[in-house]
């Protein structure tokens, strides 16, 4: 993830990630935002370090992924956020946080799996890991539960995205072939925002809806790694709600698009 610095969300200009954490230390920052956030979304950047493997790893995230090739323009282009876009992430991290400090020892929290799968592509298998890491895995009641930290309760669950739902059906098929060789039985996302929470049951998926999905987005997603196949834009580029508000590449997308004819 080629993420290479900041755009300061005072006057939109490159920064590093240096010299943005100079400006949160001395506690008084340009863009005017709470240090201490800032602080704390730079460590959570910093920390990030992809997991080196002996064969591919295709991620729950990559799977799920809405735009494949918003993932394959990060990995192989520079790019810059601002912090206040990746407020999501120490929102997130509040979870986390939490999370570590309850215990139960029925609980397998934020364990990480790398499931040997093969894929295949253009009628060649491939080897990969399948890495995903449940937030918990309750082994007494055979569940496993998903944290969601949302704008919105009531509007996150009026419809529960499809990639929450491919997501949870990945890590009950990863618990199962995983060394705890557990069938979870139910599974759930629990929706928090700054009023309520809300814990809604997911309709399982049987595994081999699952693995066809996992071979669906596998082979797109190591097609552009392997072969450097650029993939299409989404369905309704470039007014999709991604494209426009949410995706920090969109003006790589939308200059190949335009300039290049790449769609
Ligand atoms: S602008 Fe839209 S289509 Fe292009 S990479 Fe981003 S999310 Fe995907």
């Amino acid at each position: 993830m080629p993420r290479v610095g900041f755009l300061c969300d005072g006057n939109e200009e490159k920064i590093s990630f240096d010299d943005c954490k100079k400006c949160a230390t001395r506690g008084k920052m340009l863009c005017n935002r709470d240090p201490a956030i800032v602080l704390g979304t730079l460590k959570i950047v910093e920390e990030y370090i992809p997991t080196k493997r002996d064969r591919p790893s295709l991620s729950v995230t990559d799977l799920t992924a809405v735009c494949h090739r918003r993932t394959y323009l990060q990995e192989k282009y520079d790019y810059r956020e601002k912090p206040s876009d990746l407020r999501y992430l120490w929102r997130g991290n509040l979870v986390h946080e939490m999370l570590s400090k309850v215990e139960n020892k029925n609980w397998i929290k934020e364990q990480k799996f790398a499931i040997p799968h093969k894929i295949k592509l253009f009628g060649e298998d491939v080897e990969v890991f399948i890495v995903g890491k449940p937030d918990v895995i309750d082994i007494l009641n055979k569940e496993i539960r998903d944290y969601k930290t949302t704008g919105s309760v009531f509007s996150a669950t009026k419809v529960i995205s499809l990639g929450y739902k491919w997501q949870l059906g990945i890590y009950r098929w990863i618990v199962k072939k995983s060394h705890l060789d557990l069938l979870c039985t139910s599974y759930y996302d629990t929706f928090i925002d700054m009023k309520i929470d809300r814990m809604i049951n997911i309709p399982i998926i049987n595994f081999g809806e699952v693995e066809k999905y996992i071979q669906k987005q596998g082979s797109i997603i190591l097609d552009f790694r392997t072969n450097n196949n650029v993939p299409s834009v989404i369905k309704k580029f470039p007014m999709h709600w991604l494209c426009k508000d949410f995706c920090s590449v969109n003006h790589i997308c939308s200059k190949l698009y335009y300039e290049k004819g790449v769609k």
